[in-house]
């Protein structure tokens, strides 16, 4: 007796990432309406299934799509603008003269650009913050990924709208324009305790509760925005956050560098999921998040990216070692953060920091999202432990295959969705523009 499927996908190797961590050697794993079917060693799962195509991926390794736990996708157009600065004068000297003029064609060129960057280099969600969002879902409809996204809310006038209410106002409308889409969810994402006011918070926090959407906010970032928070609110910005009511289970915080022991189990408590963005923390020298503690205390935590401008890349597979050495060091300790905690954090934990249940595994119900290597890639050879060469050895350029709902949408080369190379001279008009307004 055979079950009818869309696909059955064949490779030497399948990393599941499942509730018992199950490796399968020469696997096959069954697709049926964008779902998992099945997956499991290759004969028992072929005998099964009756598929109406076969993809045999030959000497591969397929593993969950990654999940990016923090980014903002259209800053790729500011890929290396400034670099070698510190957060507070990158930002205000180079990043926001000329988000001040940013238009709904930048923000969607730069997010088309994103998702290809993430699709190329096996990402298939990510949790996104940023101006003009619209825009962004529009390059996010087009790629196929899946997107958790808010737009940036702040006390000051954006260049999407001329304050608060009327952000506040959009984020409903947004919200309304692309809820039925089963890629595209909506988050409430105040930008920062140092860009808003502490009723403006509370206002968020009031309508994330509202239409029941995950909450997501730039938090404890650097021992600046501790110091700044503490000169404005009178507390540091875990505590202050929390007595605002902020620091729910539907929040992501992303950062959580500047942590006190104190701050770090008051987290834990209250089942707020943390983004870790070890490369752009590294970058603008902002510290190394309390993660090994967060983890042994049951934080959800997930690996982002952050922006391009402060990475320079949105590539999950280099975010995930340089997240296993930062905390080796860190700790000056070699058993921290091992292989498996970080592909945790990079496919599960990004699942909770996306509040999406389902992401982030290959099993039977869940969302058929991966992304498959090139084994024989010469870094790849021999390999005694999939999940060591995932975050030591992978750079994310053996990405032959990237799958979303059971969709190929980048294969050997090829982007199935858009026409990269079309984007790549956009990409061009859209530098030129960046320098004209910085005056260069
Ligand atoms: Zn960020």
């Amino acid at each position: 007796m055979t079950r009818p499927c869309d696909i059955l996908i064949q490779a030497a190797c399948i990393v599941t990432q499942d509730g018992l961590r199950t490796v399968v050697e020469n696997g096959a794993l069954a697709v049926a309406d964008g779902m998992v079917l099945d997956v499991g060693p290759r004969e028992a799962v072929a005998a099964a299934h009756a598929p109406a195509r076969v993809l045999d991926l030959g000497d591969a390794l397929v593993l969950p799509g990654l999940v990016n736990a923090h980014t903002h996708a259209a800053m790729t157009f500011l890929r290396g603008v400034a670099d070698d600065l510190p957060l507070m004068e990158w930002l205000t000297q180079h990043i926001f003269p000329v988000e001040k003029h940013l238009t709904p064609d930048i923000v969607e060129a730069g997010a088309l650009l994103g998702c290809a960057e993430m699709l190329r280099t096996g990402t298939t969600a990510f949790n996104d913050m940023y101006l003009i969002q619209d825009a962004t879902y529009r390059a996010v409809d087009k790629a196929g990924m899946r997107c958790l996204g808010g737009e940036g809310i702040f006390g000051f006038p954006s260049p999407a709208y001329p304050d608060a209410d009327a952000g506040l106002a959009l984020v409903r409308q947004l919200h309304e324009r692309w809820r039925h889409n089963p890629r595209i969810r909506q988050c409430v994402t105040p930008h920062a305790v140092y860009t808003t006011s502490p009723e403006l918070l509370q206002r968020c926090q009031a309508l994330a509760e509202e239409l029941d959407l995950p909450l997501h906010i730039h938090l404890a970032e650097t021992t600046t925005e501790t110091a700044q928070c503490q000169q404005m609110f009178g507390q540091r910005p875990v505590p202050y956050c929390h007595g605002l009511g902020l620091l729910t289970p539907r929040a992501t915080v992303a950062h959580a560098v500047d942590l006190t022991d104190d701050e770090i189990e008051l987290l834990a408590r209250t089942g707020a999921a943390v983004a870790h963005n070890p490369e752009s923390n590294m970058k603008l020298a902002s510290g190394a998040a309390p993660v090994v503690r967060m983890l042994q205390l049951g934080v959800p935590v997930g690996i982002g990216t952050d922006g391009a401008a402060s990475n320079n890349s949105l590539n999950m597979f280099t975010e995930m070692t340089s997240c296993a050495m930062l905390h080796k060091l860190r700790c000056m300790d070699p058993t921290c953060a091992p292989a498996q905690a970080v592909l945790d954090m990079a496919t599960r934990g990004g699942a909770a920091a996306l509040h999406w249940p389902g992401l982030g595994q290959l099993a039977p119900g869940c969302p058929a999202d991966l992304t498959a290597l090139d084994l024989t890639a010469p870094n790849l050879q021999p390999m005694y432990n999939p999940v060591s060469h995932l975050v030591y050895a992978a750079t994310g350029h053996e990405v032959r295959l990237t799958m979303v709902a059971g969709e190929v949408l980048y294969q050997d080369g090829r982007f199935t969705r858009f026409d990269y190379p079309v984007l790549v001279a956009q990409m061009r008009d859209v530098r030129r523009w960046v320098l004209d307004k910085l005056g260069r």
